[in-house]
């Protein structure tokens, strides 16, 4: 079976709201491709003086609701469908939360663990200046994502700031802390997350103090969102995994030392103390809450029937395909779709953008505070829908979404 294509799958997905909402032909289609898209060639110097070039997207999604914002991923398997799919995405993410801000995303086909760190900075800083008259704090504000940190924020904004000839370090998030940076947004995407889990268990009546986790993907969110389990709710994480396979204790893993293996070995494969897994038997584990937190197209029809957990919660962007949101439906598991699950990452680069603009720096618990309320009332919005409508949690999603934009659309006269 060949995989699915991830703007198809997005496609799919808006039509399926566009039935619900009974969207005119015109609004339906002008929300099935993105506004606008870059495709560059980027050249860089490596350290042995050969020059390569890298190819690199940035997709502006829609702006109906304010400047496009979504994160950049430096990956070996980039693709221009996957960037106009994560760039769909953000903008029914933002809308949904209320933020005014449209969707983007941008990529760069390259593996990053191949290259020396200096490399890495001067593809960062190559990146901007293929793309930097085409974003800007009013137009597009990229930020982290799948392989790309604070670090290669810092990068990108000097690079603009560079090239603009002042300081802009509104023109991308998720900075260092002390160039501008958040409070709060290193963790933000798990944070918020766990607010959204909090919800559910208390709609499911699960109590999250005995609940097991087993947690796919090892990056930012997959990581912090392992130690936010433990450290908010008391749960037992019995699994996790990266991209060379899983680690597994049915009584609970010392997450401390997972950690330290993995920054060891770059891999928690192996880690002391736990039986090896692969990621597809991590997805179908006896346990009460599965967080998706690697990549797209995981759950599919194959192994959607095999789901055990109560409670899926996607914090990775697009792990679900349609055809196994059916059968889960069905099956009466519980999801938390990608663009509510994961919401918290750029809502606190919102947040890092208004105390950019008004040169003030919230202190943590203000952030927390402020997440907390945004993805609550995100939560409750989406399970209102469900109930209205009778449709799943993705669907309910969508359609509270999709309203928005239509309505921001509408009133400025787009349609
Ligand atoms: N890359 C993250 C996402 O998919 C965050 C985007 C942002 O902070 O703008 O939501």
């Amino acid at each position: 079976m060949t995989e699915q294509n991830p703007f198809e799958m997005a496609q799919k997905q808006l039509d399926e709201c566009a039935a619900i909402l009974m969207l005119d032909k015109d609004v339906h289609e002008l929300l099935r491709h993105p506004m606008r898209e870059l495709h560059v060639s980027i050249p860089v110097r490596m350290d042995d003086g050969s020059t390569r070039v890298f190819q690199g997207f940035r997709v502006q999604y829609n702006n109906a609701l304010g400047p496009t914002k979504g994160g950049i991923r430096f990956h070996p398997a980039e693709t221009i469908d996957t960037v106009r799919a994560l760039a769909a995405w953000m903008t029914w993410k933002c809308s949904l939360l209320g933020l005014p801000l449209g969707g983007g995303k941008g990529g760069v086909i390259c593996n990053p663990k191949a290259l020396s760190e200096t490399e890495l900075e001067r593809l960062s800083r190559a990146y901007i200046n293929q793309v930097w008259q085409f974003i800007g704090p009013d137009k597009d504000v990229p930020a982290p994502d799948v392989y790309t940190t604070p670090q290669v924020m810092a990068w990108m904004m000097d690079e603009y700031s560079k090239l603009a000839g002042r300081n802009t370090f509104g023109c991308i998030t998720g900075k260092p802390v002390c160039i501008g940076g958040s409070c709060g947004r290193e963790d933000a995407t798990a944070r918020g997350g766990m607010y959204t889990i909090r919800e559910a268990a208390q709609e499911l009546g699960l109590n999250l103090k005995n609940a097991t986790v087993a947690i796919q993907g090892y990056g930012n969110a997959g990581c912090n969102a392992a130690f936010l389990c433990k450290e908010l709710f008391g749960a037992t994480v019995v699994a996790v995994s990266d991209s060379k396979g899983g680690a597994y204790d049915k009584n609970g893993l010392n997450l401390e030392s997972v950690c330290g293996y993995k920054a060891a070995t770059r891999s928690v494969v192996d880690s002391p103390h736990t039986e090896v897994i692969t990621n597809e038997e991590l997805l179908e584990l006896e346990v009460d809450i599965l967080i998706a937190a690697a990549l797209e197209n995981v759950i599919t029809e194959r192994n959607a029937g095999n789901i055990k957990a109560k409670l899926l919660a996607e914090l990775a962007n697009g792990p679900t395909t349609p055809e196994a949101d059916k059968i889960l439906y069905e099956n009466g598991v519980h999801v938390i779709p990608d663009f509510l699950c994961n919401a918290g990452g750029v809502t606190v680069s919102y947040f890092e953008m208004v105390q950019n603009i008004s040169m003030y720096c919230w202190g943590i618990e203000e952030v927390y505070e402020r997440l907390d309320k945004k993805m609550t009332a995100a939560y409750r919005s989406v399970l209102d829908a469900s109930r209205g409508y009778g449709i799943n949690m993705r669907q309910a999603a969508y359609v509270v979404a999709v309203d928005r934009v239509v309505e921001a659309m509408r009133l400025r006269g787009w349609v």
